[in-house]
């Protein structure tokens, strides 16, 4: 997908636990060499090298978005700006917006689409409740969409499989409807800027994928 005549593309994912973004992103990355940039995964690897991050991090404060975008730029270091990026979960407050605009000004881009991957309460609720997840590594299977090889065992680590507490159903619908509500006014202003693509994340993973595609 990159191609030396064109601007390297710029894409930012959001979509309620469920949705199977990380899914449709990954596939992204493997099939076409997109750079997936997430706060978590920087927060992770910035707690192993600095202690102030880890102790933030552990306190279960909310951390500031001046913070988290002052880290953001810096890490930004560690991408190949000739590649395509795939942001996820980045925008998370109204705030962030305008932290999301310098950052991709500051790198020269600009945002070709938001992804929001949407998914119904009763979808959500179907879809999780039969979803496991690895107790050792925490990587997620799913009865129908990604089994294990064998019942009950991680395929990377032999880790025992584990639903999770918020997996319930009355969980999942609070969890939703808080998601809702903090993701709503950022699809607005999105939608505004003319950019914002909307996938309903309820069919096959086959099907969301072929959907993400007709952007390119
Ligand atoms: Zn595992």
């Amino acid at each position: 997908m990159t191609n030396t005549f064109k601007k390297p593309k710029t894409i930012l994912v959001h979509g309620p636990s469920g949705s199977g973004k990380d899914t449709q992103v990954d596939l992204l990355v493997e099939k076409f060499g997109f750079e997936k940039i997430g706060t978590g995964e920087m927060f992770r690897a910035l707690s192993k090298k600095r202690k102030d991050i880890a102790g933030l991090i552990n306190s279960g404060k909310f951390i500031p978005s001046e913070l988290t975008y002052e880290l953001l730029n810096e890490w930004m270091e560690s991408y190949d700006e000739k590649k395509d990026w795939i942001f996820v979960s980045v925008v998370r407050t109204d705030d962030q917006i305008e932290l999301f605009d310098n950052l991709l000004s500051k790198f020269d881009r600009e945002l070709d689409y938001f992804i929001h991957f949407s998914l119904t309460p009763e979808k959500a609720i179907e879809r999780m409740s039969s979803r496991k997840i690895c107790s050792i590594c925490g990587e997620n299977y799913h009865e129908i969409h990604k089994p294990e090889k064998v019942q009950g065992v991680c395929d990377k680590d032999g880790g025992k499989l584990i639903k999770r507490d918020d997996d319930k159903p009355e969980s999942i619908r609070k969890r939703l409807e808080e998601y809702d509500k903090s993701i709503s006014p950022i699809l607005g202003e999105y939608e505004k800027r003319g950019v914002l693509v909307d996938i309903d994340a309820s069919p096959s993973i086959e099907e969301i994928h072929a959907e993400v595609l007709r952007l390119f």
